[in-house]
């Protein structure tokens, strides 16, 4: 529910609607605009009643959000939500680049692509140290020693780090790193996790689950937001369909109706999405012309040898060659790639 104030109310009217709103268990939002404030109520459903506040001086109309999830919406907050990482801005006009390998597995490894996907004009390094594997015999991440080398490459390079957490026992150590805690595809629905990186307040990529709609997807992200984290971003990495031809089916689609329905910025993830390298350039172009806010996308300098998803990985001259295509489509729709972040800390050789 939402409770539109008069132009003139006063800031007496709008605390004793807050107070109100509080005293029965629920929260209260609010959101001031030029012309008026509106307050914004969510919480148990079966405690809000509008017809209590209807009557209150300075109260103007009470509207329904009429979405299940409410944060998330855009009816709630119609202007886009950015969210600052390190000297970057994600869901503004400018477009940022993560890049990376799949899963941290050197030292030698990660600072090698971490200088190359920088000097290719990416904004954020990405790096898996936990790794979610469906065969549990496969390669699990290196854990803490993964979290170090990518503290390291951020120094070495200004990138700021996007690392995935994978389970709340994790959390107080991922989050001595990260600047970003990426949230797998397996994990959407993982509501513990949802709620404790809901109140961790560091900035969270949610990935869309295999088979989740959109608005699961929203719902999972209403879940971090109403325990009171705001700095989320949502990854469309392709769903499952009946296509055997690639890994997954990207689900362009997504791009334009996330924006419509949500403020949250909106990242593509063109590598799970198709499952090959020689699909990734395409399909990225194809996400910063229907609106993305964002790429996430995986370099890896030896893809051959890769521990973990080397051929859907970019080699780093690839995606170069990705950063000047989507370059110029940024500029064809009147936005422009982020400027390439600089190293704060200086090295000691
Ligand atoms: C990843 O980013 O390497 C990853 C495992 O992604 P997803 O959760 O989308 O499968
Ligand atoms: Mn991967």
């Amino acid at each position: 529910m939402m409770i539109v104030m008069h132009a003139e109310a006063t800031q007496e009217q709008i605390s004793a609607v807050v107070k109100k709103v509080e005293a029965s268990g629920l929260q209260a939002h609010l959101s001031r605009g030029a012309e008026r404030t509106v307050i914004g109520v969510v919480g148990d459903s079966r405690k809000i009643q509008p017809e209590n506040y209807t009557h209150l001086s300075g109260v103007e109309q009470i509207l329904r959000i009429t979405r299940p999830y409410k944060i998330a919406s855009r009816e709630f907050i119609p202007l886009d939500t950015q969210v600052r990482v390190r000297d970057l801005t994600i869901g503004g006009r400018q477009i940022v680049l993560i890049a990376g390998p799949c899963s941290v597995e050197s030292r030698s490894q990660l600072l090698e692509t971490a200088y190359a996907v920088r000097e290719a004009g990416a904004h954020a390094l990405r790096g898996g140290a936990f790794k979610p594997r469906t065969s549990p015999y496969s390669f699990q991440g290196l854990g803490e020693e993964g979290l170090q080398y990518l503290a390291e490459a951020r120094a070495e390079t200004g990138l700021a780090i996007v690392t995935e957490v994978m389970s709340v026992s994790q959390l107080p150590l991922v989050t001595a790193y990260a600047d970003v805690l990426q949230i797998g595809a397996r994990n959407m629905q993982n509501y513990n996790l949802l709620h404790a990186v809901g109140e961790s307040h560091f900035p969270v990529l949610l990935k869309r689950g295999l088979s989740a709609t959109i608005e699961e997807l929203l719902m999972s992200a209403e879940y971090i937001l109403s325990h009171g984290n705001r700095r989320v971003m949502l990854c469309e990495r392709g769903i499952r369909t009946y296509e055997t031809a690639t890994r997954n089916t990207t689900d362009i689609n997504a791009i334009p109706v996330l924006k419509s329905l949500t403020h949250l910025p909106v990242i593509l993830d063109p590598s799970h999405s198709t499952g090959h390298w020689a699909y990734v350039t395409a399909v990225a172009r194809a996400a910063v012309a229907a609106g993305a806010d964002g790429l996430i996308v995986e370099v890896h300098p030896q893809p051959e040898k890769a521990a973990s998803d080397g051929g859907q990985s970019l080699k780093p001259e690839r995606f170069a060659e990705l950063v000047r295509q989507v370059g110029r489509i940024a500029e064809a729709i009147e936005r422009e790639l982020a400027p390439v972040p600089q190293p704060t800390a200086i090295s000691v050789p």
